[in-house]
């Protein structure tokens, strides 16, 4: 099967992370998780990693031009032009998606955004079990509302462009996963 290119949508808590690792093994295509990318930056201790870490910690979004910028570099590199994307945790917003339709047309676009659903309640448990070092209750809510506020749009945006895939994110990490690649493949062999 030739490159797969796909953005991941899903509140946080919602299994998009691993998902996303599994995906991305399992069609070759290279994994790009902004929040990833951001994590090594602090681990780093890059300028980039300083500004980011007190914006992570409160559950805000990095600056936009930041993030696009990262996500940028990265995308003009060339195993995402032979071995396709997985994008993990951008776009996170309406802003980003317009730059990434920019992004993506040089490189064939994208097959598919896929939702992997779940509701609220469930997802806010699953992070205050998950104990993150960020995981603070006022970083979930902070978090949780930012997703509602600034990236729930994205679902309306993708649906327009007949990019969105809606995937139920409840049952085991498995179950999921062949929902999923099931979805994908279903999508590839349309296009
Ligand atoms: P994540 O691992 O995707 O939950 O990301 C962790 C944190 O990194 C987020 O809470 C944001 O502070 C930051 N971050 C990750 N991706 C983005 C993005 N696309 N835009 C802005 N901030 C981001």
């Amino acid at each position: 099967m030739s490159a797969v290119r796909l953005v991941l949508l899903g509140r946080q808590g919602a299994g998009k992370g691993t998902q996303a690792t599994r995906l991305s093994e399992h069609y070759g295509a290279p994994h790009i998780s902004t929040g990833d990318m951001f994590r090594a930056a602090v681990a780093d201790g890059t300028e980039l990693g300083q500004r980011a870490a007190e914006i992570m910690d409160r559950g805000d979004l990095v600056p936009d031009e930041i993030t696009i910028g990262i996500v940028r570099e990265r995308l003009a590199k060339d195993d995402v032009r032979s071995q396709g994307v997985l994008l993990d945790g951008f776009p996170r917003n309406v802003t980003q998606a317009a730059e990434l339709e920019g992004l993506a047309a040089p490189i064939g676009g994208l097959h598919a955004v896929v939702n992997i659903d779940v509701p609220l309640d469930e997802v806010r448990e699953r992070m205050r079990q998950r104990g993150r070092g960020d995981d603070t209750d006022e970083a979930i809510d902070r978090r949780l509302e930012l997703y509602e506020r600034e990236t729930e749009p994205l679902i309306e945006f993708y649906r327009g462009r007949d990019l969105l895939v809606t995937v139920d994110g409840l049952g085991t990490m498995d179950e999921v996963f062949d929902r999923l690649v099931a979805a994908v493949d279903e999508v590839k062999g349309r296009s």
